[in-house]
């Protein structure tokens, strides 16, 4: 149910330009397969991705003989959800520990919903009895560890902090000995998210990162990356900066709510070979769901 009215505005735009496009052709030929590209790229599914598409729904149409528009449209979300999945498989589970400490990192530019990622995040480990920290590490943006702390207060868990400018790899260390010392299951971790610099990003990210390796083997145990997806395009162009950056094991397509063009989460997982684990479908603390592609295509056309 969330996940439907989340994709109100994709399925709106999306799926109703399907269904009037089915309902105008007598038949699947040349040019009904040319508006339904046209479509699929307004969507954000992007162009290579669109094209895949297209040659398997023709197949598709070819072998089982289909001749009526109608019956195309269960083909579509099928051929959706098989390009989604198709390829290395990538789990959209998180790799959490068992036992002991989880460390989670989260990077992304600013203002694509790191925080407030974060603070949902917090609330699902809280409300199935994980103990949870936040790590306030973006110490550079003014406000962002006081808005941190916000979400933190709201949830209920407590947030390790210093002084704005200080170190991030410091405030890590703190961290991470405050979740020993307090037997925290989670550590959430919020890091700097300028981009105008990509050598200070990476230098700090992997500074960062060593820290937290050296402090716990096999840790971070997920790097993700959030995005906006109400940025399109320019959500791709900030993934491929970041997977230069640092190894990125799973994104965050926050602000999913907020486009018509949710066709963007095949092209992340088609172009950057990361999968996408969780969507943002508002503002509120309950808005996170996992990713599931299956839930997503046929949501589209619920
Ligand atoms: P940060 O700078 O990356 O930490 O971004 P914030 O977490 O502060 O989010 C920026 C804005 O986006 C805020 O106004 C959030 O309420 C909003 N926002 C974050 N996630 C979502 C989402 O999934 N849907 C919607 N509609 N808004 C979101």
């Amino acid at each position: 149910e969330k996940f439907k009215e989340g994709l109100s505005k994709t399925r709106n735009n999306f799926s109703s330009k399907v269904n009037d496009l089915v309902a105008r052709y007598r038949k699947v030929d040349e040019e009904f397969f040319e508006e339904l590209e046209e479509i699929l790229i307004q969507a954000d599914v992007g162009f290579d991705t669109v094209m895949e598409l297209i040659d398997e729904l023709k197949m598709e149409v070819k072998r089982r003989n289909i001749q009526e528009p109608s019956e195309v449209q269960s083909v579509i979300s099928e051929k959706l959800v098989d390009i989604y999945n198709s390829g290395e498989e990538l789990s959209s589970d998180l790799n959490m520990q068992p036992d002991g400490l989880t460390v989670i990192l989260f990077v992304g530019v600013n203002g694509v919903g790191k925080t407030t990622t974060i603070g949902k995040l917090a609330h699902k480990f809280k409300s199935e009895g994980k103990k949870v920290l936040l790590a306030a590490g973006d110490t550079f943006r003014a406000g962002a560890i006081e808005q941190l702390e916000v979400w933190g207060d709201r949830v209920g868990v407590e947030t390790i902090k210093q002084a704005e400018g200080s170190d991030p790899a410091a405030v890590m260390f703190d961290a991470i000995a405050a979740a020993k010392s307090r037997k925290a299951d989670i550590l959430l971790c919020d890091t700097a998210g300028r981009l105008q610099n990509k050598v200070n990003l990476m230098k700090e990210l992997e500074k960062v990162k060593r820290v937290i390796e050296r402090e716990i083997p096999g840790a971070p145990h997920e790097v993700l990356l959030v995005l906006d997806a109400t940025t399109g395009q320019n959500a791709l162009i900030q993934a491929k900066t970041f997977k230069e950056a640092t190894n990125v094991s799973g994104i965050v397509l926050s602000k999913l709510d907020g486009t018509a063009k949710g066709g963007i989460v095949l092209a992340i997982r088609k172009e950057l070979n990361i999968p996408v684990k969780f969507v943002g479908l508002g503002e509120k603390m309950d808005d996170l769901q996992e990713f599931d592609a299956e839930k997503y295509v046929y949501g589209l056309f619920a």
